[in-house]
């Protein structure tokens, strides 16, 4: 049996076809379901379906095998017992800093300020402004970055932009990009050497069908 670990939502929807690709698809929608283990077209495969950041949790554990989950989760997660062999090209969207409209953060950056910065990926953040010398106090938060800045709880927010629309409806810009997102597949390193008959050719599946 080989089991993949999946986020419902755009993760969901974005791996359907790339599993499309190695004769895999679920026998529920986990959208319309409650049942959080799905059977798939092929017998020996089945999905079970978590949080976007337990992805890598299950598959260092190898309570699943394989698992999709983005570089913000798996940067955020400590990656030990993981293999990273795919960039799936799916899920893209960009790490950035955004501050209130009007916020002179290039002023403030100049003069050395101490800022608040609110975010979900306090590791990524942290190392951001470490390599730009820059000295931050970190709130972390779990959602709803964008009401920080508007609140007055901080200065800046790191999160993820994909549309840029969330900014702009809170009235927020983007002033420095971090770096690219996607998501990758991540594979269990033990599995890879015991099931490796069966999980290689999936692997392959999936990368020609990222190509
Ligand atoms: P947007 O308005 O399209 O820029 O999307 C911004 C919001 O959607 C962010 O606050 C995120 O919570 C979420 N989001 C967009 N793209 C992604 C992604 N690829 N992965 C995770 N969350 C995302």
């Amino acid at each position: 049996m080989i089991t993949i670990a999946l986020s419902k939502g755009r993760i969901f929807d974005d791996t359907l076809p790339l599993l499309h690709a190695a004769g895999i698809t679920p026998l529920d929608d986990p959208e319309k379901s409650r049942k959080l283990i799905l059977d798939t077209t092929r017998v020996d495969v089945k999905l079970i379906i978590v949080r976007a950041s337990d992805v890598p949790t299950y598959v260092q554990y190898g309570a699943a095998d394989f698992g999709v989950a983005g570089k913000d989760v798996l940067l955020e997660s400590d990656c030990m017992g993981l293999y990273q062999p795919l960039d799936l090209r799916i899920g893209k969207c960009r790490m950035m800093v955004a501050v209130r409209d009007g916020y002179d953060y290039a002023g403030a950056v100049k003069r050395g300020a101490r800022l608040n910065v609110a975010t979900k990926y306090v590791q990524i953040a942290r190392e951001h402004f470490a390599k730009k010398a820059m000295h931050v106090n970190l709130i972390k938060l779990y959602g709803s970055m964008e009401l920080a800045p508007l609140t007055g709880l901080a200065d800046a927010i790191v999160d993820v932009v994909s549309t840029g629309n969330t900014l702009k409806a809170n009235k927020l810009i983007a002033v420095e990009e971090i770096m690219p997102i996607s998501s990758r597949l991540i594979v269990n390193r033990a599995a890879l050497k015991l099931k490796s008959a069966e999980l290689q050719p999936m692997m392959d599946a999936f990368a020609n069908a990222v190509k």
